[in-house]
């Protein structure tokens, strides 16, 4: 507590002395617009995997702000390298670069094991990443050196799909309640049948400029799309000259115990966006385009952003991908998201697990999940339900085993409270 009543920000918020998360919840409803309902609790401080609410309360994180948090909490080196670089210079528009930028673009061309030719486009969030594939969806148009002059105007999606909030981006997300109050929506976005491949190679024709896919849907449940439909994917679009995007906003990032989830599908996309982890909890969206013709496809002045790319958000991403690869994080996320599934598909009342990593869903045997997720909050865990029978974790990618094996020994009990709470 000591390091944040001395911080300069409680005197920027509190003026009323201590706030209870009560009070503090009252003064959100009078002051925050209704579309996220009331949130679970008043989260003032993290370190590691530990956040603490203002009412001094400690929960172990196993949402990670949803995929976010790769390094938890208030990580040594990520916040000092942030807080120089903002020291330093914190923005500079895009008439200019930085040399974090820079780097940053060369080190996701690295871990993304793109060809030469490969480019970047920086956005501030996932939707923004989206958007920016979205456009180059169009400008693979049929016009290009390698159309043949038909306009190519269908855009391909899987149903379950999430993809972002802002239009385009919703255009591609499947939900009706999402979607329905928003209508009409950038055209011609079908969504056909999730994981099927002969629906998927029906549906591709020389129309079609782009198919959307999630390698593992995350707000869908954590469900994976099935052994061998990216590879078909890759083909079928290749062959009908469409571009192959891959949305790993969510899985990237070493969240499945590999910088993407795609990595070894054996196959190379034409493009890839990146987000939640990417910034370790700094927004920050990217958009990798791979190879050349891909990457001139937008062109001077068709797209654009004042904040994407900025010198704080490249240096908190730059920092972010040092820790994990210097920690050896990708090991820990195998081994101990390996270690929770073997333990989870054990829980009298877990039906089915699934994912890949960090990256975990679970059903259970009666439709209690968000009961779950409020007898977690007050058992002290933070996790979260995407659908009225399932939990997904996305927890801080150092989570140790230790730390999962709190939450195992606990969740019998929050399943059994949550059913009595039904
Ligand atoms: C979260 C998410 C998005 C949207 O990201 P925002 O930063 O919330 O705009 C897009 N695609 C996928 C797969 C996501 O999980």
């Amino acid at each position: 507590m000591s390091q944040i009543e001395k911080s300069p920000v409680v005197d920027l918020v509190e003026t009323r002395g201590h706030t209870t998360g009560a009070e503090w919840l009252s003064r959100y409803s009078s002051s925050l617009m209704g579309v996220f309902g009331t949130p679970q609790r008043v989260l003032v401080r993290g370190a590691g995997c530990l956040v603490w609410d203002a009412d001094g309360k400690e929960y172990l994180d196993l949402l990670g702000g949803i995929a976010v948090n790769a390094m938890g909490h208030a990580h040594p080196f990520v916040t000092s390298v942030i807080s120089s670089q903002l020291a330093t210079l914190g923005h500079v528009s895009n008439f200019f670069t930085s040399p974090t930028q820079i780097a940053l673009a060369e080190k996701l061309l690295e871990l993304s094991k793109a060809p030469a030719g490969s480019k970047v486009f920086f956005a501030n969030s996932g939707t923004e990443a989206v958007e920016a594939a979205f456009k180059l969806a169009r400008r693979n148009n049929g016009s290009g050196t390698a159309g043949n002059g038909t306009p190519r105007t269908k855009i391909i999606a899987l149903e379950g799909a999430f993809h972002g909030r802002t239009m385009g981006a919703l255009a591609l997300t499947a939900k009706e309640a999402y979607r329905a109050p928003f209508e009409p929506l950038p055209g011609g976005v079908v969504h056909i049948p999730f994981g099927d491949v002969d629906a998927l190679v029906e549906a591709i024709d020389e129309t079609t400029a782009a198919v959307f896919l999630e390698p593992i849907q995350g707000e869908a449940g954590v469900r994976p799309l099935p052994a061998g439909y990216l590879r078909a994917a890759r083909e079928a679009t290749t062959k009908a000259g469409a571009l192959l995007i891959l949305d790993e906003v969510q899985t990237g990032i070493g969240r499945t115990g590999k910088w993407l989830a795609s990595a070894d599908a054996g196959i190379v996309p034409d493009a890839v966006t990146l987000a939640k982890g990417l910034g370790g909890g700094f927004p920050i969206g990217a958009l990798v385009t791979f190879g050349p013709e891909t990457s001139a496809l937008l062109t001077a002045g068709q797209h654009g952003t004042t904040f994407g790319g900025n010198p704080v958000a490249t240096a908190a991403a730059l920092a972010t991908l040092h820790a994990i690869e210097n920690q050896h994080v990708l090991d820990n996320v195998r081994s101990v998201g390996e270690h929770l599934r073997s333990r989870l598909a054990g829980i009298d009342g877990v039906t089915e697990v699934r994912g890949e990593g960090l990256l975990i869903g679970f059903d259970l045997d009666a439709d209690v999940a968000p009961a779950v997720v409020t007898a977690g909050l007050d058992a002290g865990f933070i996790i979260n339900s995407p659908g009225p029978r399932t939990i997904r974790l996305a927890p801080p990618l150092i989570l140790t085993e230790e730390q999962a094996d709190r939450f195992l020994a606990a969740l019998p009990d929050i399943l059994h409270t949550a059913k009595e709470a039904q």
